[in-house]
């Protein structure tokens, strides 16, 4: 001890050592008290000296003690009290634990920037500093430890801002979330050796499964939990739990748009972290909520890319004339490469009920299958809505327990529902809402080349039938003559021409006479054979071809249809009928073929009619 007109320049003195010391080294929070408490002993050369922290959570002051046994033994601890409560006084009934041989007690209170508080004591048997010296050395002490504060907390935020920068250079650029939420953890993992921390992230993404990380609970019953609430006021939230020694702090995964989930960390009460801990974290958490914010933006343009490309490269496809096996198809294996489907059906609706398209799975043709599918037109008629539905067992309706997970698009063109394409899969939650809505776009763009091709494919057939007979048409068949002409070896043309028709008409009127040709013409159809063709000449006039037939075998053919003429129509009629053939190297054309079969005919008539006649 000095006398005390120097004490305060001495003491000084002795403190800037200590605090070059102090920043030339990496102390902890006690290896500083301790040598604080050292150097104090100096000065004021008690018998023993202890220091004491306050800790908010147990309401007491703690002996900092097994520590500093621990690196080096300043003070014989076992002589004060571990725990001295928060209303207490200083003195040495309560500080000295039983058998101190010491008589007196002092005690030096500080507080730090309204964060940390510690008591200094001071046990003496006999000759103790006055009091003018204890206020020197308080006051000494104070400012000492305010710089100390200072110093730590410079270190700690250029440290933290190191970490900051480090951090953002890794986690800006990257575009997934395991990239991100790994560097997070290094960052937290270095920083705070006692905590255990735990991603909540409100939508589900893949990530490594060796990162801790949950989906966040976010419903009725978590509603008041402190996750949801960081999650839905974007602040930090914190909550002291002193039964089981434990901080709970949640911090929000905030962007710019949006907040991605919770970062929660649970630190053990005993570790002390001062307040600008709290705002590294929430620059911490923020740094990665804009991380994550751009790689999701990443992620879904990449994806609506990835859709667009394959919308593009299936009306590409739809616009190149396929028949409607070909677009059945084509639209098939774009839903399987988009949700590995087990069964797919498409279904068109027309006046004659539905028809399954062939192109869709088997299951659609079976017993099941129809109920499957009536169910959904049926529902289709009450909502033209596509349906998605995770698990169709939930739902009021149980049509099957072999299928759960069920879309159903219908296919509109004009308002009107031209069918249904129905997706199906065996287990629950299957098909995601993002492949739905893909598939809803692939088939809305087939949907107009299906209707067109279905419209195009009636059209032909309208071209070349008659609509009053359904028979083809005089140009089809003069077609379908020179095509075989072209490739066959021999063939008959036989013209038939309904005797005396005019009669007909003039008796039981023109409907009648228009039935009598359809008779005639659906005699014809059923008695030709399958290689044979028919046509409708013009007015009550009709022909066949029949490929590969003689001129006998035609004019056989001829009598044939014409007694099976007379016997079914009704009013009966007769034909009068010309026959003409041809055969390889006999140089005729269609047309020769034609005009010696009419004038066969020509002759059959002028013969007395109900006859058939060959040239
Ligand atoms: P034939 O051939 O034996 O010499 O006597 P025809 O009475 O049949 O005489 P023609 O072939 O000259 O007349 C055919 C008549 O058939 C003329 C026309 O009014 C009638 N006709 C032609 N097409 C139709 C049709 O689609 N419906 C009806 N009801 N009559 C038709
Ligand atoms: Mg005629
Ligand atoms: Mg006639």
């Amino acid at each position: 001890m000095v006398p005390e007109t120097n004490a305060g320049g001495e003491i000084q003195q002795s403190y800037f050592k200590l605090l070059f010391k102090i920043m030339g080294n990496n102390f902890n929070r006690t290896e500083v008290l301790s040598q604080i408490l050292r150097e104090m002993k100096n000065h004021l050369t008690p018998m023993d000296a202890a220091v004491y922290y306050y800790e908010e959570y147990e309401h007491a002051f703690k002996l900092i003690d097994e520590d500093l046994q621990k690196e080096s033994s300043i003070y014989k601890s076992p002589i004060f009290n571990r725990s001295i409560e928060k209303d207490s006084l200083f003195n040495a009934e309560t500080v000295l634990a039983e058998g101190s041989d010491s008589t007196e007690m002092k005690s030096l209170h500080f507080t730090i920037d309204n964060a940390e508080e510690f008591q200094f004591v001071f046990s003496y048997s006999d000759k103790v500093p006055t009091e003018a010296y204890f206020e020197i050395v308080k006051r000494e002490t104070s400012s000492l430890l305010h710089m100390i504060s200072r110093f730590y907390t410079k270190k700690s935020n250029s440290w933290h801002c190191h970490e900051l920068f480090e951090l953002s250079k890794q986690i800006l650029t990257a575009n997934d979330m395991t990239t991100i939420l790994t560097e997070l953890s290094h960052v937290l993992r270095k920083n705070y050796t006692d905590i255990s921390y735990c991603f909540l992230l409100s939508q589900d993404v893949e990530v490594s499964p060796a990162l801790p990380v949950e989906s966040l609970d976010y419903n009725q019953e978590s509603l008041n939990s402190l996750s949801t609430k960081a999650f839905l006021t974007g602040e930090l939230q914190i909550e002291n739990m002193p039964e089981i020694k434990t901080t709970y702090i949640y911090a929000p995964l905030k962007g710019k748009q949006g907040i991605y989930g919770v970062l929660e960390i649970n630190v053990p009460l005993v570790v002390y972290y001062p307040k600008m801990e709290k705002q590294f974290l929430v620059e911490l958490t923020n740094l990665a909520g804009k991380a994550i914010e751009a790689a999701t933006m990443f992620q879904r343009s990449k994806h609506q890319v990835s859709d667009l490309t394959l919308i593009n490269k299936t009306s590409h496809l739809l616009n190149s004339n396929l028949d409607l096996l070909e677009i059945v198809s084509l639209v098939k294996s774009q839903i399987l490469s988009t949700c590995q489907a087990a069964e797919i059906g498409f279904i068109t609706i027309n006046e004659g009920g539905q028809e399954v398209l062939s192109g869709s799975s088997t299951f659609f043709h079976t017993v099941d299958g129809r109920i499957f599918m009536n169910h959904l037109l049926e529902r289709t008629n009450r909502c033209t809505e596509p349906l998605f539905c995770g698990d169709i067992l939930e739902q009021d309706e149980i049509i099957s327990d072999r299928f759960r997970s069920v879309m159903a698009f219908p296919v509109m063109k004009g308002g009107k529902v031209l069918g249904i394409v129905i997706v199906l899969h065996q287990e629950s939650y299957r098909f995601t809402f993002d492949q739905f809505k893909l598939i809803q776009a692939i088939i809305f763009h087939s949907a107009l080349a299906m209707a067109n091709t279905i419209l195009k494919d009636q059209l032909k057939k309208a071209v070349v039938t008659d609509y009053m007979t359904g028979l083809f048409t005089r140009n089809y068949l003069e077609g379908k003559v020179k095509e075989h002409m072209a490739k066959g070896d021999q063939g008959a043309l036989i013209l038939f021409d309904i005797d005396d028709f005019k009669q007909i008409n003039d008796k039981y009127g023109h409907y009648m006479g228009d039935q009598v040709i359809t008779q005639v013409a659906d005699t014809l159809s059923n008695n030709i054979g399958a290689d044979n063709i028919s046509a409708r000449w013009g007015g009550e006039e009709m022909a066949i071809y029949a490929p590969e037939m003689s001129l006998e075998e035609g004019c056989a053919l001829a009598e044939k249809v014409s007694r099976q003429v007379q016997l079914v129509t009704d009013p009966s009629v007769t034909l009068s009928s010309g026959v003409s053939a041809w055969v390889r190297g006999d140089g005729k054309e269609m047309l020769t073929l034609y005009l010696h079969s009419d004038k066969a005919l020509y002759e059959a008539k002028n013969n007395g009619k109900n006859q058939v006649k060959k040239n």
